[in-house]
């Protein structure tokens, strides 16, 4: 039984918690077809990851508050407004990557009702995989 931290920070498949939902590498933004272990579709439907351009916007707006705040207290409480623009247009920029990422991640881990974790089927696969050696 993989738990549920370890599986959503390795971006592993939402229902097997074993098989990986990206290719290797954080600036590499291409996923999996399908879980290399159980076999799911990542991308149910046609427009599946929508809903993840909304997790990803969610996810910049509270990181552009946090690093907007941080700015005004690290800098003694700054007026320049083009400080607050720099910072943060940066911090939105060098987190896209990870926004991508773990927007879908999040979403088909939490805002997808109809996919949760199966521990028995993980250990069935398992099971089958070590009995064909
Ligand atoms: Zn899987």
């Amino acid at each position: 039984m993989v738990p549920i931290g370890k599986a959503l920070r390795n971006a592993r498949c939402v229902r097997c918690r074993k098989g990986d939902m990206f290719y290797p590498g954080i600036m590499r933004q291409k996923m999996h077809e399908k879980c290399n272990y159980c076999d799911l579709f990542y991308e149910r439907h046609p427009g599946y990851f929508y809903v993840s351009m909304f997790v990803s916007y969610a996810m910049a707006v509270a990181e552009m508050i946090t690093v907007g705040v941080a700015t005004y207290v690290l800098s003694g409480g700054s007026e320049n407004m083009y400080l607050y623009i720099g910072i943060i247009l940066s911090a939105v920029v060098l987190l896209a990557p990870f926004n991508f990422r773990y927007s879908r991640v999040l979403h088909m881990y939490f805002l997808d009702p109809g996919l949760k974790y199966e521990p028995k089927l993980a250990e069935k696969i398992h099971d089958r995989m070590v009995s064909a050696q």
